[in-house]
């Protein structure tokens, strides 16, 4: 084993990762990366099939990227955002509200007129670090702006008065601190530290491969199929609100990943789930919050209608189907996957709550060492720039046309239950029995040995469970998407067979 891999056995604990697993073997070290390809300690080159944990946009070692740090870094890396300004973050939350404010009805079918899910401007930005972070401040400004606006007496709250509740989906993963952790509902990440959380509600959201009331299959599910779904899962989201607004404490905020939930399994929402559950979620006066953090930034692709009007692009996942949050959470992908960085965009409603006299203290008593960053502005605006270029529009059109193209040959494989994509995003879910759609049960460890499998073959991911996840940078090329798919596609067989 190298220098290198000894030192991480040695001093290194990874996240996710059982460590008596991990230092069974020796870890693949990676040294550099350009493209879609990451280069080990050993010269051996991978395919980087998850945009390194849902991260990277443009491909690693981007020229007009490390330009724009390298100039910013001339100047400065970092000074304090607590009580300083600075000029990357200045610029930076400007071109994220313009983006975050695009017309989304311009290249999409109108709502109702009467619908309220597209009536917010989103105006101020706050920076934090990571996805957790960007939740956090969402989940403190939606907590604290109730308290506030809705909640008697206004100011010290008694233990036992009531509180601002929240709800999020089942399957939920917001990230993993204790604020994002309480709005999660995955057990295998969450249940252990129960006791450190607060309570939240989580309601059904669509699986529609595993859809208790409908049993189209998903590859099937054309207009015909769609109209045999009574949407039942929008139901059990109208009830839900309908029960608590009657216990006297309407849910202070609806949260939700528009059009697929990543962790869960990568679960995409039938189209017009979105819509409806935002249009019940602010009749019953809830604030809305995306968490874009996997979805922001071109992940979900190009609508139809985009397609039709190029030049109109539209970044985030929640705009596709016409809703503007109270709350746009982002992360991952701000930096081009390049430094760590999250921003939550909220409305002047929010912001406004928090104006007073010093002496109210009414400020928001949130922020981190490194908010606002200068290299990770200084990256972010050059990301935006090359994501809005129409080279990139173009490209990324094509890449998710040849994602799909190349995802059907999998269709073949018995241990493929479901292939599921939407936009830049696949997921492949792995089943006992394609027939039964029995899973397999996670200690089998079936997304795993297909992964390893991958890996020998030089293309890297890692499963949500029993699903495989198919996330490349948005600079992969046909060919290389072809050997992502022919990986995935004998890894199976090796696995399975
Ligand atoms: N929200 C979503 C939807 C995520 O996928 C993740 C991370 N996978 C997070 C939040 C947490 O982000 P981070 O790991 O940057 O804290």
């Amino acid at each position: 084993m190298n220098k290198l891999a000894r030192l991480d056995h040695r001093f290194v604990w990874h996240p996710f990762t059982q460590m008596r697993e991990w230092l069974k073997y020796e870890p693949t070290l990676i040294v550099s990366g350009k493209g879609a390809v990451l280069r080990d300690i050993r010269g051996r080159e991978y395919l980087d099939a998850n945009s390194s944990i849902w991260t990277n946009l443009h491909g690693h070692n981007h020229l007009r990227i490390n330009a724009a740090i390298q100039r910013q870094l001339k100047k400065i890396a970092h000074s304090s955002a607590l009580g300083l300004a600075n000029e990357p973050a200045s610029i930076l939350a400007r071109e994220l509200v313009t983006v975050a404010n695009q017309k989304i009805y311009e290249s999409h079918a109108k709502p109702p007129r009467k619908s309220q899910i597209a009536n917010r401007k989103l105006e101020k930005v706050f920076f934090s670090d990571d996805g957790s972070t960007a939740l956090e401040v969402a989940l403190k400004l939606a907590y604290e702006f109730t308290r506030r606006t809705r909640m008697k007496p206004v100011g010290r709250a008694s233990p036992r008065a009531a509180k601002p509740k929240f709800l999020s989906l089942e399957g939920a993963y917001h990230g993993d601190t204790v604020g994002a952790v309480s709005l999660g509902h995955i057990d295998l990440f969450h249940k252990s530290y129960s006791g450190l959380l607060f309570q939240t509600d989580k309601v059904m959201s669509p699986y529609c491969y595993r859809c208790p009331f409908n049993r189209a299959r998903p590859e099937r599910a054309d207009a015909r199929e769609y109209r045999k779904c009574n949407w039942e899962c929008v139901g059990l989201v109208e009830k839900k609100f309908a029960a608590q607004r009657r216990k006297g404490n309407p849910y202070a905020a609806f949260l939700f990943e528009p059009l697929i939930q990543g962790a869960a399994g990568m679960i995409p929402q039938p189209a017009g789930w979105l819509r409806q559950t935002a249009e019940i979620a602010r009749s019953h006066g809830a604030l809305l919050i995306a968490d874009e953090v996997m979805t922001g930034f071109g992940r979900t692709g190009a609508s139809k209608a985009e397609r039709r009007t190029p030049n109109i692009e539209l970044l985030f996942a929640s705009h596709h189907e016409g809703v503007q949050p109270d709350f746009l959470c982002l992360a991952k992908g701000l930096t081009g996957g390049y430094l760590p960085m999250a921003a939550t965009l909220t409305t002047q409603q929010i912001f406004d709550t928090f104006l007073g006299e010093y002496d109210e203290f009414k400020t928001f008593f949130h922020g981190h060492s490194y908010t606002a960053n200068q290299l990770g502005s200084a990256a972010a605006l050059a990301s935006l720039e090359i994501l809005q270029s129409k080279p990139s529009v173009r490209t990324r059109q094509t890449l998710e046309k040849c994602l799909h193209d190349e995802l059907q040959s999998l269709w073949s494989l018995p241990a493929v239950g479901d292939i599921r994509q939407v936009g830049l995003i696949a997921g492949i879910e792995l089943v006992r029995d394609w027939r039964t759609r029995k899973p397999f049960d996670l200690r089998e460890r079936a997304g795993i040995r297909v992964c390893e499998a991958m890996a020998r073959r030089g293309v890297l991911t890692r499963p949500v469970g029993n699903v495989i996840v198919l996330m490349p940078p948005y600079c992969t090329i046909p060919s290389q998407m072809k050997r992502m798919i022919y990986a995935i596609y004998e890894s199976i067989h090796e696995t399975f067979f």
